[in-house]
């Protein structure tokens, strides 16, 4: 640094500290006054000795000022910004590094604190409202079949026990509520695994054909009895081994499967494909022919409890915690899952796998 460049520097320098801010004030103080009492008794030492007397009383004043008034102050919002109680560390970082920071620093700190809390209050506040939804859904999910059991059992109990028209259809709706609440107990245990993070992935190579095949075979009464046909698409039987949890991509399919069946047109089809995307990743794609899902709903189906049409869905459907599922346990795959629809022509569920693991 030149000698010309250092005043410059020093003034532009915003980082003063209690004593140099108190040392400038107390000579620009002190000079004009020594100047003054110069110019009324021109006697040089006299004028010095005013000189050191006004700046060093100046200096001592103005610093114990700051440091009583100001410092002190900035410190303690410094311990409140920071949590209450300073660690020994911290008690250091008050006494001798926040001296050296300029107010100009200091507002800054507590605007970078106060962002961060505000996006600390966002996230709060999103959780909150995803928490309240959360509970509404399920109380809604829950009342359903328990007035239902309720309305049974008690119509069995005040006569209808008695009438053999109806005593085995009332026990079997019972028993069907039932499973409901059971299916949508276990759907639940699921999600609140996947999202706790506490599952392992057990991956491993098995060819995806396979998987779908025995997958289609667990559900085919349940295709038979809406004559859907499910097949995999022509070109896509060449086995495509792919490295995943082989069980909980088993539950992925049966619930894409399963839906497709569900929400399938009767005399349907469901058709699979399976592409090489590139060297590391295999698509799978479940499409059906059926009612199709609006483009309003569509980037809302992933989420727990979304239903389309209430009604319809309902009476058909399951837990509507199927999707939600089969998106986290993609995502802990680190794939994806997407879908495209069209009403009345069909829907297709796709998602990406990691292909086979040397
Ligand atoms: P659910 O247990 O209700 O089937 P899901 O999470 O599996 O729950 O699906 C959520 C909703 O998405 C369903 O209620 C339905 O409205 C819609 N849906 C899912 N799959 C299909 C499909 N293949 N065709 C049309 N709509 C579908």
């Amino acid at each position: 640094m030149t000698n010309d460049q250092w005043p410059v520097h020093m003034l532009s320098q915003k980082n003063f500290s209690p004593q140099q801010l108190s040392a400038l004030t107390a000579l620009a103080l002190s000079v004009p006054i020594a100047v003054g009492i110069f110019i009324s008794y021109p006697v040089w030492w006299l004028a010095l000795i005013w000189l050191a007397v006004i700046f060093l009383c100046s200096f001592a004043l103005i610093s114990y000022t700051l440091q009583t008034f100001i410092y002190r102050k900035i410190k303690l919002i410094y311990k409140l910004i920071y949590q209450t109680k300073a660690s020994k560390r911290e008690e250091f970082y008050y006494k001798n590094i926040l001296p050296q920071k300029s107010i100009d620093e200091v507002r800054e700190d507590v605007e970078k604190w106060a962002e961060q809390r505000k996006a600390e209050i966002e996230v709060l506040q999103q959780n909150e409202t995803y928490r309240k939804e959360f509970l509404q859904n399920l109380s809604h999910e829950l009342k359903t079949p328990i007035f239902a059991i309720q309305g049974y059992v008690d119509t069995l109990l005040n006569g209808a026990l008695e009438n053999p028209d109806v005593n085995r259809k009332f026990l079997s709706s019972t028993s069907r509520n039932i499973d409901r609440l059971v299916n949508l107990v276990d759907d639940l245990d699921e999600i609140s695994r996947l999202e706790s993070g506490e599952q392992l992935l057990y991956q491993q190579n098995f060819v995806i054909q396979d998987l779908l095949k025995e997958v289609y075979e667990s559900l085919a009464i349940k295709a038979e009895q809406k004559e859907i046909r499910c097949f995999i698409k022509k070109g896509c039987e060449q086995p495509l081994t792919v490295y995943a949890d082989k069980e909980k991509i088993r539950q992925v399919l049966i619930n894409l499967v399963d839906n497709g069946i569900k929400y399938g047109k009767q005399d349907g089809t469901i058709e699979s494909s399976f592409y090489k995307i590139d060297g590391k990743t295999i698509l799978i794609e479940i499409s059906d022919d059926g009612s199709g899902i609006s483009e309003e709903h569509l980037h809302r189906i992933f989420e727990r409890f979304y239903r389309t049409d209430l009604a319809r869905s309902r009476k058909v459907g399951g837990s509507g915690l199927g999707l939600s599922i089969c998106k986290h346990i993609v995502e802990a795959h680190g794939q994806t899952i997407h879908v495209r629809s069209k009403i009345d022509v069909g829907t297709t569920f796709g998602f990406t796998l990691q292909s086979k693991k040397d």
